[in-house]
């Protein structure tokens, strides 16, 4: 994982201010990924993490926080490009948000992926545009259709966040996003459980009784997990069922299992 520095524009006030109600960025950086420093040196910090445990192994260089997107294309290409000169790195997974595409930077995609393997992932977590909403997400559904569309549509592969449970959804509001999902040209799917996060809007909404979140057991949402991917066409990849966050963030809910261990409660289930 790099933080290669970026911002959000829906937290600097183009888009939005304040963020969407659930995000800490702090909740999924690993402590190598400091943007103070080069990205060559976290790639390099990353792989002597894993070195030990695997040491053949190739990498992808993942861009996570934030929105990866979010500066001109010059910059972009300084970015990624020494992303790519790192010794086994093989690839780029580039994680934006719908509304952060301008035709440069998906010129410059398109270019890219033709040379090394790249994922865009969009965060698109919700297709309600009421949800999206609530979250102040501000972006539409419409956007993330679109930049799904466009980015496939130049032989990118596409990689979408969805995010379940999120205020005010249903179960039924849940399948309808898969569906819709399933629809479009997408490659790969992450799912999150909701989360409420310590130093979040939605934490303190949460605190104070203003928003309504269902309640799950990790058995109940492996239940609908299991729903969630037969939905699915069979060549779309789920690539995750459950985020982890750090315990002294976590407010809800508090699971306390690992993602091999919810990987086998998912598989009672699909049974
Ligand atoms: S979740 Fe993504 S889009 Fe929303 S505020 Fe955080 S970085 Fe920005």
């Amino acid at each position: 994982m790099v933080n290669a520095g970026f911002t959000c524009p829906n937290r600097d006030g183009s888009k939005g201010n304040g963020g969407c109600t659930f995000c800490t960025n702090s909740a999924f950086n690993p402590a190598y990924c400091n943007p103070r420093l080069s990205v060559t040196r976290q790639l390099e910090l990353g792989k002597e993490f894993f070195a030990k445990k695997y040491p053949q192994m190739k990498y992808l260089a993942y861009f996570q926080a934030y929105s990866n997107t979010y500066a001109p294309v010059e910059r972009l290409r300084a970015v990624y490009e020494e992303a790519l000169a790192v010794d086994d790195v093989v690839g780029l997974v580039i994680a934006t948000r719908p509304d952060c595409l301008s035709d440069e930077i998906v010129e410059y995609f398109t270019e890219l992926s033709r040379r090394v393997f790249l994922v865009v992932e969009l965060g698109v977590e919700s297709t309600h545009d009421v949800t999206l909403q609530t979250i102040n997400r501000c972006h539409t559904w419409t956007e993330s259709q679109s930049a799904i569309k466009r980015l496939a549509s130049c032989g990118i592969i596409v990689g979408v966040h969805l995010i379940l449970g999120l205020p005010g959804e249903t179960e039924t509001m849940m399948e309808q996003s898969v569906t819709a999902i399933a629809e479009l040209p997408v490659t790969l799917v992450k799912f999150h459980q909701m989360q409420v996060l310590e130093g979040t809007v939605l934490g303190r909404q949460w605190e104070q009784g203003e928003v309504k979140l269902l309640h799950w057991t990790a058995e109940q949402y492996a239940s609908l997990c299991s729903r969630l991917v037969k939905l699915m066409p069979s060549d779309v990849v789920v690539e995750r069922f459950v985020s982890q966050s750090p315990p002294s963030m976590l407010i809800s809910p508090r699971w306390n299992l690992k993602p091999g261990e919810f990987a086998e409660l998912l598989k009672t289930k699909m049974n």
